[in-house]
């Protein structure tokens, strides 16, 4: 496939916020993007040209979304197995379904990455409840168990700190099997945003260092504050990955340092992600005309950053109540979602501030320049 021309129509499925800023970036390069969701008036359509509204396996559906499109991607990667395969008899599909399935399902994602060289947390699957218990005498408390398919967030997972934790949250988590992961002590936690095209040509953002809060992404720095080595740790995992994967399209790789330095890959996400939203700002081309453009066949210039920055989510009605202030806030440069309900957990914006390349305040600094976030 040759480049895409203007005015094509992107197919994108999934309807959230990652889909919205892709269809933004998509509409600065002349295409036109066509949603597939389940939800009505979501984030990417009330940006986009057109919609399918169903859900992800009707296949009279997946059939007339194909129809109006001339590439599938995806926003969200929780597709199933038979509609994928429906989707890429008749359509091309970048993102690859061979990548989508990896990712979907941590023991394939874990194995994939172990035979590929890169290192994880050890892990070991587990069936029942004496299986889980087996896997504990061998990795030890505390662990982290999780479901193998459709978690996100937090959801679908539980720390395991003493021997009284194994039943309750065996019971609680479903689908099995589940995983049980090796606790990581880490110093902090990093990803790196990489795209890359039909011919090999990969285009990798810095790495950048993640803050949690209950689990779900809080604050971004970039770049993330490790050393060089690390930082060439972290960047070699991502091509690999990439090439490994035989990738056409975006994938996010995101990370453990420990305390020794070492770099232990924790999740792949083959489409744009939270951690890399700061690249709207601080860089020339984004992660989402990155994206665009690895689907649409288009060149891929390096991945440069012109500034630092700081990226806060708005995660639920408490942050969502700040919107007046952040827009009133100097400096801070505001994104909305246009959801219409802030429940709690969801996220509905970020904000970023941008530093002079070299520039990214310490600890302190960060809060402050943050006001009303900080
Ligand atoms: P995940 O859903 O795998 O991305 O996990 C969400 C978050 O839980 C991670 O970003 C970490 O903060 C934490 N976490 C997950 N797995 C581990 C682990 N094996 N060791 C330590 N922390 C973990």
């Amino acid at each position: 496939m040759g480049p895409l021309p203007p005015n094509s129509t992107i197919g994108l499925v999934g309807g959230g916020q990652l889909g919205r800023m892709s269809a933004l970036a998509a509409a600065r390069l002349g295409y036109k993007c066509h949603i597939l969701t389940r939800e009505t008036d979501s984030p990417a359509a009330q940006v986009s040209d057109s919609v399918t509204i169903s859900d992800y396996t009707d296949p009279v559906s997946l059939r007339a979304f194909a129809a109006a499109v001339d590439v599938i991607s995806f926003e969200f990667e929780n597709v199933s197995a038979e509609g994928l395969d429906l989707l890429s008899s008749l359509k091309p599909v970048r993102p690859a379904p061979s990548v989508l399935r990896i990712s979907q399902d941590r023991e394939a994602e874990k194995s994939f990455l172990n035979q590929a060289g890169v290192a994880t947390a050890p892990w070991i699957i587990v069936e029942t409840l004496a299986e889980l218990e087996a896997a504990v005498a061998r990795l030890g408390l505390p662990a982290v168990l999780k479901t193998t398919r459709l978690g996100y967030d937090g959801k679908g997972q539980a720390m395991l700190r003493t021997p009284a934790d194994l039943a309750p949250a065996f019971e609680r988590l479903a689908p099995r099997p589940l995983i049980l992961e090796g606790f990581v002590d880490f110093a902090c936690e990093i990803s790196v945003v990489i795209g890359r095209g039909a011919d090999g040509t990969m285009a990798a953002f810095d790495t950048v260092e993640n803050r949690h809060r209950n689990h779900i992404l809080d604050i971004t720095l970039a770049p993330a504050r490790i050393t060089e080595a690390v930082d060439q740790a972290a960047q070699t995992i991502a091509r690999d990955i990439a090439s490994a994967l035989d990738l056409v399209g975006l994938l996010a790789v995101e990370m453990f340092v420990d305390k020794d330095g070492r770099v232990l890959a924790n999740e792949i996400a083959p489409r744009p992600h939270n951690s890399g939203h700061w690249t709207i700002d601080a860089c020339p081309m984004s992660q989402f005309e990155l994206h665009i453009r690895t689907i649409a066949g288009l060149p891929l210039p390096p991945a440069v950053r012109h500034s630092d920055a700081v990226m806060k989510n708005l995660v639920g009605p408490d942050e969502a109540a700040l919107w007046p202030e952040i827009l009133a806030t100097p400096g801070l440069i505001p994104h909305h979602y246009g959801k219409t309900e802030a429940r709690p957990g969801r996220k509905i914006g970020h904000a970023t501030r941008l530093f002079p390349k070299g520039a990214l305040p310490g600890e302190f600094g960060v809060t402050a320049a943050l006001g009303i976030l900080g």
